[in-house]
């Protein structure tokens, strides 16, 4: 008898976690992606500033889930979902898969509030690609300020402003000041990359919004004894290739990077069932969605509350626990047993501000900042990393630039686009 088809949309940390919870289970499972590799998505920063190779925070889905016998893998873009008839497309139809069970974890991308034109002058984070395309401007503004006579042009193109003060823009703020302040410095000859100014720009009162204000502070306090310039309560009005508008402010700089948000997958929208404005979708207790109960939705494009009604955070531990709760319930169901609700178990949140310097909150009195929650944070991350190479080549290119202040990467590949 034909076994059922689990069909899983999206190879990241909700969807490689739905297919290992149902790797012992009586079912097929095909995992479809449009990237042949799952990203530890919390190093992208580091490949984005050249700390970091790309292969050392990624590896192919295929291999991660070699050893897991009844699930295959597909390397293609799920255009359309067909709810009624029970498929989804792959590639304008250039291949359709049947399902028994669908779980949806397509993941988000940044959003631009509007101001879709904003992007090419102020490219987010969320792919390899998109860290690859940061590396190269970053890069490529210092090569480009050494390159001209004109000083105002200098300063401009040695003016980095990070929007959004989440932990991916402290994170990206944090590190590039510490490259150009220490790891550049000496090889340039016509400028000074200590004078780079890297401008943090966040809508709110504070940035970390999501930690404990005291972390809060505490991050805010590293970044400016760095020297960011952290401007608060600040909205960004304009972007364009050489500037950017804050308040009646317009400040000249040729190298923006976007951390202000997020929307979900189109593919939500396909399923014709309410979602929030960001277009995540209100799944049932179970993550299946209302009126079709073998369709499931988990990670950062669902909306899940915590014990105490607050709202799951759109992080890892959100996505795998999300990813591992739908996988058991597809084995649930077959099995003809009660599904679970779904219950996330908060670990804690975690950002890294420069070199020693982090914050933690591991949630009741465990709130660390400074040294203890640098090598708290290095320590998680590299235990998470996917493939003992991964950890081991990530350990010892840390140690490296730790003692040396050297950045592993600094290659430009192409011309600034
Ligand atoms: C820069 C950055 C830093 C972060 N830092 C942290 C951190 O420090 N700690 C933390 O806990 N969380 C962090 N997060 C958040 C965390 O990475 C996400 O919460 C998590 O990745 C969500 O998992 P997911 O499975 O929902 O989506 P993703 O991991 O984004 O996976 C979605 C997958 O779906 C695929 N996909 C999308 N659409 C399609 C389609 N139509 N067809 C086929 N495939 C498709 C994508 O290629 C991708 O592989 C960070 C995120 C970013 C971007």
């Amino acid at each position: 008898m034909q076994r059922p088809h689990v069909v899983i949309v999206g190879g990241g940390f909700g969807g490689i976690a739905a297919a290992q919870a149902m790797r012992r289970g009586n079912v097929d499972i095909t995992v479809i992606d449009r990237h042949n590799h799952f990203v530890f998505q919390p190093l992208l920063y580091q490949v984005a500033s050249g700390g970091l190779a790309p292969s050392d925070i990624a590896v192919p889905i295929r291999w991660y889930l070699r050893q897991q016998e009844n699930t295959n893998v597909l390397l293609g873009d799920v255009t359309a979902i067909d709810l009624e008839a029970r498929t989804v497309s792959i590639d304008d139809g250039r291949r359709v898969e049947r399902y028994d069970y669908l779980v949806v974890a397509a993941g988000t991308r940044h959003a631009y509030f509007g101001h879709d034109d904003w992007e090419r002058d102020a490219p987010g984070l969320k792919s390899l690609g998109d860290a690859l395309h940061i590396r190269t401007r970053f890069l490529s503004a210092f090569e480009q300020a050494e390159f001209s006579d004109d000083p105002a042009e200098r300063v401009a193109w040695q003016t980095i402003v990070i929007v959004g003060g989440g932990p991916t823009g402290a994170e990206l703020a944090g590190i590039m000041m510490t490259i150009a302040r220490k790891a550049l410095r000496q090889d340039f000859r016509r400028i000074d990359t200590a004078q780079t100014r890297v401008i943090l720009v966040e809508g709110g009162p504070r940035i970390l919004p999501t930690f404990p204000e005291n972390l809060s502070a505490r991050a805010l306090t590293d970044l400016r004894a760095i020297g960011v310039d952290v401007r608060l309560n600040a909205m960004v009005s304009h972007v364009d290739g050489e500037s950017v508008r804050i308040g009646d402010e317009v400040i000249p700089t040729r190298t923006v990077f976007w951390a202000a948000g997020n929307v979900a997958s189109p593919l939500t929208r396909q399923l014709g069932v309410p979602t929030d404005r960001s277009g995540r979708v209100l799944v049932e207790p179970d993550l299946s969605i209302p009126g079709h109960s073998e369709v499931f939705v988990v990670g950062d494009i669902a909306v899940t509350t915590q014990k105490d009604g607050r709202p799951v955070p759109g992080v890892a531990q959100g996505a795998i626990q999300g990813g591992a709760c739908a996988g058991d319930n597809v084995l649930r169901t077959i099995g003809r047993r009660e599904r679970k609700p779904f219950r996330y178990w908060n670990k804690g949140d975690m950002a890294t501000i420069g070199r020693h310097s982090a914050v933690a909150d591991l949630g009741g009195s465990l709130q660390f900042g400074g040294i203890i929650a640098w090598f708290l944070w290095i320590f998680i991350h590299v235990t998470y990393l996917a493939g003992f190479r991964n950890r081991l080549v990530v350990l010892v290119q840390w140690a490296w630039e730790y003692f040396t202040y050297e950045r592993g990467v600094r290659l430009i590949l192409g011309r600034r686009g």
